[in-house]
């Protein structure tokens, strides 16, 4: 964990080993072997700076959360992906080695990917909180559901139309 400043925190996952052993002379140095710990600290870090993120932004563990790249894999592709706010420090995974570094900037989190097709590192992934709709179920953009009163915006327009029985119109 890097605290750089109140802004912006940042952290490391790699598969590379960092488990290091005191030396004869009482000095921390790698070691050859890996105790297995290392992935597990890195996780807990991940997993740390996620949480402020969370609490930053209202996040429930299970909601919805939608990952965009512009950049990722050998053909440079953009992507999505769909996970949830408790699975995100984990989302970007690869089978083989990788690199992923989260960063906190205010409240924004992104992350950037180094691997073996990425050794220049991916474009940079961005999270956005989704909610369910209250009617429908269906991901909505948080800050539409927190406009449109927990709904998306068809259940929302469904809801406020005249003819709507459980709604009366206020301006007619
Ligand atoms: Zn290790
Ligand atoms: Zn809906």
């Amino acid at each position: 964990m890097t605290i750089l400043n109140d802004e912006i925190q940042m952290t490391t996952i790699t598969t590379d080993c960092l488990c290091q052993v005191e030396d004869e002379n009482g000095e921390w140095v790698d070691s050859n072997s890996c105790y297995g710990d290392c992935g597990e600290w890195q996780e807990e870090d991940a997993y740390w700076l996620q949480d402020q993120w969370r609490k930053a932004n209202g996040i429930e563990e299970d909601d919805p959360i939608l990952i965009q790249v512009d950049r990722i894999g050998w053909t440079n592709a953009s992507a999505y992906k769909w996970t949830t706010a408790k699975e995100v420090y984990k989302s970007l995974y690869l089978n083989g080695d990788f690199r992923i570094e989260f960063t906190l900037t205010g409240n924004t989190l992104t992350a950037i990917r180094y691997s073996h097709d990425e050794p220049v590192g991916t474009g940079t992934f961005t999270f956005t909180h989704y909610k369910g709709c209250e009617k429908c179920g269906e991901p909505v953009e948080a800050s539409i559901h927190a406009e449109e009163l927990g709904m998306c915006v068809e259940c929302s327009n469904k809801y406020f139309d005249h003819d709507h029985p459980e709604h009366e119109c206020l301006s007619c």
